[in-house]
């Protein structure tokens, strides 16, 4: 292989196992920086993009966008970053930075968001990308690389409505799902002041739940357990994709309550409770880059931790198989063992 060609891993049609893809590097603009990867998060969004869930998937995909590495080439105009800086990246790496959102630094909301992508052209399951050098965002020294990355999506995802939704002074929050995004958002509500319910289908998870700060555990399947919550939250961030049984989850939420969606569910639900209790149902999509630098702080101040398993990029089908089983305890973080391979 030419010392100019990056490897990554690639699913070639949808659903497919990714395989090892290398192609020619994409020319670095004159704000974007590129960054050799070392480590890369597996989120259950690269998979729901591997099976193209959104309709927007391009194939050949790399997927990957909780990413650290050293930055190693920069653009003319890319201020603030030299080679050699260690830096985090996630899913989003670039913004048309001239529409409405945009100015009102709710660059997340950008109206080109499709070509906003950390993996447009390609991924960070790869040896190295190309982003926008302000969406590279320089690591507290002295936070692990495996940390950062699972920060870049999955910490800011979660940090962001829990910071924009304490509508209490000592809120009560149900944390649906405790997986990659969910075992992060307890620590995070933990440390923010909330009374925190872990609401999980996996009974087998109560002593971690607890571990990580959560004051409560409830099987969601267990119908006695969630009636007794009934009226109980203020919010409820809702982390799943899969089956929720939405009248009863829905009913949890004291009135005027939030839920807040970050996984993808099919969404069914019953309008009288909605409007007679006044209930609001809430979108969340990443957060911003102001938001981004805020909760890399918080977590290194806080020592928020994600519980990590580290396994080699060239097993990533293996990792993704896991999240998918639901198996991962709690975020697979790949570490590039093509280091050297490419650029
Ligand atoms: P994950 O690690 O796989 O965790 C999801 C959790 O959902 C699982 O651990 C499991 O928790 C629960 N679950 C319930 N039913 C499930 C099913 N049928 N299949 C798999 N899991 C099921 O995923 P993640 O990376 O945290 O991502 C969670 C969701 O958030 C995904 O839909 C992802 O695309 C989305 N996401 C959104 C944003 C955003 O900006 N809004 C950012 C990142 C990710 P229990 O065992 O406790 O039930
Ligand atoms: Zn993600
Ligand atoms: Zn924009």
């Amino acid at each position: 292989m030419p010392p100019s060609t990056i490897l990554g891993y690639a699913a070639r049609a949808v659903g497919q196992p990714l395989e090892p893809f290398t192609y020619e590097p994409p020319q670095l603009g004159e704000h974007d920086v590129r960054v050799s990867v070392t480590h890369c998060g597996v989120c259950h969004t690269d998979i729901h993009a591997i099976d193209d869930y959104y309709g927007i998937t391009t194939y050949p995909f790399v997927p990957g966008h909780e990413i650290v590495g050293y930055v190693s080439a920069v653009g003319r105009e890319a201020s603030g970053l030299k080679e050699g800086a260690r830096v985090g990246i996630g899913w989003q790496g670039r913004s048309c930075m001239r529409c409405e959102w945009c100015l009102k630094g709710e660059e997340q909301l950008c109206m080109d968001i499709v070509q906003s992508g950390t993996w447009v052209p390609y991924g960070g399951f790869s040896s190295s990308v190309i982003v926008d050098s302000r969406f590279a965002y320089p690591l507290p020294e002295a936070m692990p690389s495996q940390v950062a990355a699972v920060l870049m999506c999955a910490g800011v995802t979660v940090y962001s409505p829990l910071r924009s939704y304490a509508a209490h002074p000592s809120p009560k929050i149900g944390i649906v799902g405790v997986g990659g995004l969910g075992h992060l958002a307890i620590q995070f509500a933990r440390v923010l002041g909330y009374e925190v319910t872990a609401i999980s289908s996996s009974p087998e998870k109560k002593e971690e739940a607890l571990a990580f700060g959560a004051d409560h555990f409830i099987v969601s399947d267990d119908r006695t357990g969630m009636r007794q919550v009934l009226f109980g939250f203020d919010l409820l961030l809702c982390t799943v994709s899969g089956r929720i049984d939405w009248e009863l989850l829905v009913n949890t939420l004291k009135k005027n309550g939030r839920l807040v969606l970050l996984g993808f569910p099919d969404v069914v639900l019953n309008s009288t409770d909605l409007v007679a209790h006044q209930l609001s149902i809430t979108g969340s999509f990443i957060g911003n880059r102001a938001r981004m630098r805020e909760m890399l702080s918080f977590a290194q101040a806080h020592g928020i931790t994600p519980a990590v398993e580290l396994m080699p990029m060239s097993r990533v089908n293996e990792a993704l198989q896991r999240v998918r089983e639901n198996k991962a305890r709690y975020r697979i973080v790949l570490v590039n063992d093509t280091v050297g391979v490419g650029i």
